[in-house]
């Protein structure tokens, strides 16, 4: 115990450190371009906003979430999601009386009780935005729009973007009446979790993975057959803008998505080759959602993605943004007298902004010498006691060996001339 992670969970290792710095810049870069400002909310929230916001009968809500009680017994659980915790932010600080729409992105972790796999993690992070304060459709495609955009940024290929629209609650009435109508004669043969959602919560059925239950709705009506004019009328129009702004996608009528928030637009960013856990973002359209959290009735958009899965899938597809920072001078030293100028030097060079290294444990020369390779420096600083004893160093040039003497008098300004901003090896 002691000495493992808790399941599901993630060490982010020095060495993969750089592929997240990566993805999280082009992240704040595409939402600095798309004209979204960061929220950080907290990572617990109380429990009845996600009751409340995410929906009793998800899964999240019914078994995936980390609920505790405080010490003085409020019930407060680490978010699964961020639309319910930043729908809050919003409403609490009156963001509505705001120039609108009011455009939020934020970077994170989440935390679900979920059955890890790969690509399936009980803590794992979610980059997203929301809109808030415009249904118009074409603010519905141009956050597809922008979740395409960042993964063409990273350099993902093989993706499709999968499109539908779920109604407005007039809408998911009617259809939630047409699919218990066409489901009641199978109903016994719906496998026990779905026979559950027959009632409570019928168009998750359509997503249930039993194969039973696909076979079953295989011929079911879509929620396509339900749509109201003014709902069909919005769909068309996020269409003819995806068209417009040349943005592919693919109509999915069944795609229902695990949350219950979401009206008209819903959409799903699936990736080849990463396996059973293919969705690597999506979101839609929540118009009720302000209100029921306590708000006005602002309408709302938004899209989750995860970054384990966008990392997963760079790799799978070969595309590798590892960028180390190699270090720029290894201070090399032999006795107590020449490690203190070392430290001194070290903390001069730094100041310049030039990473340094140097011998903390009183090695041979040899030892340091191996280590400055290891480190892959551009060059070393050796100082040695008759280099002290001559107020003198040894500048070695790691890349062809070569070495000069140097008078230790303006050393700094010496190597900050040499080491320009174009030497910095990446
Ligand atoms: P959702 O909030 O369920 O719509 O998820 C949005 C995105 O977050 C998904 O497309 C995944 O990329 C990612 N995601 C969701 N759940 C997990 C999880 N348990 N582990 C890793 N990534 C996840």
């Amino acid at each position: 115990m002691l000495t493992t992670r808790p399941r599901g969970t993630n060490d982010i290792l020095p060495g993969e450190i750089s592929r997240w710095h990566h993805l999280e810049e082009v992240l704040r870069q595409v939402a600095g371009l798309y004209g979204f400002q960061e929220i950080r909310t907290p990572i617990f929230e109380h429990t009845e906003l996600f009751q409340r916001g995410v929906g009793e009968t998800t899964d999240i809500v019914e078994k995936e979430m980390y609920t505790f009680f405080d010490r003085g017994k409020r019930s407060l659980t680490l978010r699964p999601e961020a639309t319910a915790s930043a729908v809050r932010a919003f409403v609490e600080h009156k963001m509505y009386a705001e120039a609108q729409p009011v455009k939020l992105y934020y970077l994170g972790p989440m935390f679900r009780y979920d059955r890890p796999q790969a690509g399936r993690y009980r803590q794992f992070h979610q980059f997203g935005v929301e809109v808030f304060g415009t249904r118009e459709p074409g603010v519905d495609a141009e956050v597809i729009a922008m979740s395409m955009d960042i993964y063409q940024r990273l350099g993902l290929k093989n993706l499709t973007v999968e499109l539908n629209s779920v109604g407005c609650p007039a809408c998911r009435r009617s259809y939630r009446t047409m699919l218990q109508e066409f489901l009641e004669e199978s109903k016994e043969k719906l496998c026990g979790i779905c026979q559950d959602r027959f009632d409570k919560n019928p168009m998750r059925i359509l997503d249930c993975k039993n194969e039973k239950c696909q076979e079953l709705t295989k011929n079911a009506p879509t929620i396509n057959d339900a749509l109201c004019d003014d709902c069909r009328e919005h769909f068309a129009g996020v269409q003819e803008y995806l068209n417009k702004m040349g943005v592919e996608y693919r109509l999915n009528p069944r795609l229902v998505r695990g949350l219950d928030y979401y009206t008209l637009t819903a959409f799903e960013i699936m990736a080849e080759g990463i396996g059973a856990q293919a969705s690597i973002g999506g979101g839609g359209r929540y118009d009720g959602l302000i209100e029921q959290c306590g708000g006005p009735p602002v309408p709302g958009i938004g899209y989750a993605m995860g970054l384990e899965r966008i990392l997963l899938t760079m790799e799978q597809q070969g595309i590798d943004n590892t960028s180390t920072k190699s270090v720029q001078v290894y201070i090399a030293s032999l006795g107590e007298k020449a490690r203190l100028l070392g430290a001194s030097l070290t903390q001069e060079l730094r100041g310049k902004g030039i990473r340094v290294e140097r011998d903390y444990q009183d090695k041979s020369l040899k030892a340091q010498m191996k280590a400055a390779n290891r480190y892959n420096a551009s060059y070393t600083l050796i100082i040695g006691e008759e280099e002290l004893k001559n107020k003198e160093l040894v500048l070695r040039r790691m890349q062809d060996g070569s070495q000069e003497v140097i008078p230790l008098d303006g050393i700094i300004e010496y190597l900050a001339g040499e080491i320009k901003e174009g030497d910095d090896k990446r």
